[in-house]
């Protein structure tokens, strides 16, 4: 390992999918002056091609990088997000969103849900979504971006034209972008990485290499052997079919995430196609009934053939080891479920930032790096978990397996906090707070046994008053608000 002797002048990227280009962007236009930065990308093996979900902690990234919104925008075709509607999931034919919203109003002795428990066993409280603006926007197809009423938002995006984006703003910070693919990865006496060797011969020397080359993780595993943690006996798909289609009609703002007989199928709407895909476990169902599965429940006409992409959920033991940092698919992988992929490259970039080694990799940044990426992995691995494991659905093997399986610890002690007490602890630095993790226990049909006592504190005509209060705001505000459809036109425009 370096010490503080070792200056880190030079920065290699390997890889140029959305994980190369957002660290790309982020080291050139913030670290830039004092480094050379140069992506190497292979035109022939190119991107996963998929990864267009996003959530709204990617407004953080763009702040940093002085993006404006309206810009990126129009340069993606994107739409906007307010969160992702699970249909199927609890169980057949029922519904619910997860918004990006925050319930209610928040008390200091306990959470909205608290109050919303005893008003539905008092028959007074309606849906829980119906006491959040996002949530409500998201339903009724209503969007704004108002100076004093920020929705909480992402973007759907397309992933290709986002890397272009990425790619014109790292050029204008000084990138050297190299074409070509990379043979060899050359090594130190003492392991750590010196070069990458290109088939053209060029050899591409660093200080520091970030592995972006997605799931063959040339750097961090087929070199350094880092060791991969699977957590495939939690999140058992293993394979997906990707395909666009035409637009048929003008789009919602939030994610479909469709659950069918061994996985869930994904609709994205963009402004003038839609992304699909149908994720699924290869052990229940084989990969023609997957894509037939897909071909049937798809809108628009197909702009080319589903295309099959082969995963393994779980994480690498170390994001940073030596002188090389994995950021994207080459660090591990949480399916899709929760469109989280681009939030960790981007948690991973800002990291990488505030621990920059300029003086020389130290063992301490190092651990740190590593033992905040963990955390993070694990509290959204145990969310996603959780929209499986609390189905009530039996009717495909699929299915009863979810319902069946061993659960981690934390997330077994979450639900039963929940069910028990009505309680939900968000874990600091958590990505997932309060509301998120109440919309999904709730959506999936746990019900808390109790509620605070003091609620009782409120006599049931206040607390009537109370709820009603903020469901008409709610209600009030959103009515307020153009459509979705007709903001984008306008927004985008007017860029
Ligand atoms: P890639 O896109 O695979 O890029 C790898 C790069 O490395 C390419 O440029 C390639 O050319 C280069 N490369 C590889 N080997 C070599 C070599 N030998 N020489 C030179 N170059 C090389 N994330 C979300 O946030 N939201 C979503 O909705 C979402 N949906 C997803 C759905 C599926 C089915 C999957 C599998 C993933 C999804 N993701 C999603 C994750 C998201 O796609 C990725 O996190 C994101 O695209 C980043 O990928 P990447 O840049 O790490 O890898």
């Amino acid at each position: 390992m370096n010490n503080v002797h070792n200056r880190i002048k030079k920065v290699v990227i390997a890889g140029g999918g959305t994980a190369g280009w957002m660290t790309a962007a982020g080291l050139t236009k913030l670290l830039g002056k004092n480094l050379e930065v140069v992506l190497v990308e292979s035109d022939d093996i190119g991107t996963v091609g998929v990864g267009e979900a996003t959530i709204p902690t990617l407004h953080i990234f763009h702040r940093l990088l002085n993006i404006k919104e309206s810009e990126v925008m129009a340069a993606t075709n994107a739409t906007f997000k307010l969160g992702i509607q699970f249909e199927n999931w609890k169980a057949l034919g029922e519904d619910y969103i997860h918004s990006f919203g925050f319930l209610g109003k928040d008390c200091w002795a306990c959470g909205f849900q608290h109050f919303w428990v005893k008003g539905r066993q008092k028959g007074i409280a309606t849906e829980i979504g119906d006491y959040c603006v996002e949530h409500l926007g998201a339903r009724q197809g209503r969007f704004a971006v108002l100076p004093n009423q920020d929705l909480n938002h992402a973007y759907h995006m397309d992933a290709s034209l986002y890397a272009k984006f990425l790619r014109r703003i790292s050029e204008q910070h000084g990138i050297r972008r190299m074409e070509g693919k990379i043979r060899e990865v050359q090594q130190h006496m003492d392991g750590t990485i010196s070069a990458l060797l290109l088939e053209s011969g060029e050899l591409v020397e660093g200080d520091l290499f970030i592995d972006c080359t997605g799931f063959r993780a040339l750097l961090i595993e087929q070199t350094l052997n880092t060791g991969f943690e699977d957590w495939s006996h939690w999140l058992p798909c293993d394979s997906a079919y990707a395909v666009q289609t035409k637009t048929t009609h003008e789009p919602v703002a939030y994610t479909r995430a469709i659950a069918r007989q061994a996985g869930w199928q994904w609709k994205i709407p963009l402004q003038s196609r839609v992304g699909n895909g149908l994720v699924f476990c290869s052990k229940f169902i084989t990969e023609a009934e997957a894509k037939q599965t897909l071909v049937d429940n798809l809108e628009g006409e197909m702009m080319f053939e589903p295309r099959l992409i082969k995963f393994k959920t779980g994480t690498r033991r170390q994001h940073w080891n030596k002188n090389c940092v994995a950021i994207g698919l080459s660090s591990g992988f949480l399916e899709p479920l929760e469109s989280t992929s681009i939030h960790l490259i981007q948690r991973s970039i800002i990291r990488l930032l505030q621990m920059f080694p300029s003086n020389g990799i130290n063992s301490a940044d190092v651990a740190e790096f590593n033992r905040q990426t963990k955390i993070e992995m694990d509290n959204i691995r145990d969310f996603i978990i959780l929209h499986y494991k609390a189905t009530e659905r039996t009717d495909t093997k699929f299915w009863r397996y979810c319902k069946d399986m061993e659960i981690p610890d934390t997330l077994a002690h979450r639900m039963e906090l929940f069910k028990q007490s009505g309680k939900v602890y968000k874990f600091a630095q958590e990505l997932f707070g309060e509301s998120s993790w109440l919309q999904v226990l709730i959506g999936q049909g746990l019900m808390p046994e109790q509620y605070h006592p003091i609620v009782d504190l409120m006599p049931d005509s206040e607390l009537n008053d109370f709820l009603m209060s903020i469901k008409q705001n709610v209600k009030r505000t959103v009515s307020q608000f153009p459509t979705h459809h007709e903001f984008i036109q306008h927004y985008c425009k007017s860029s």
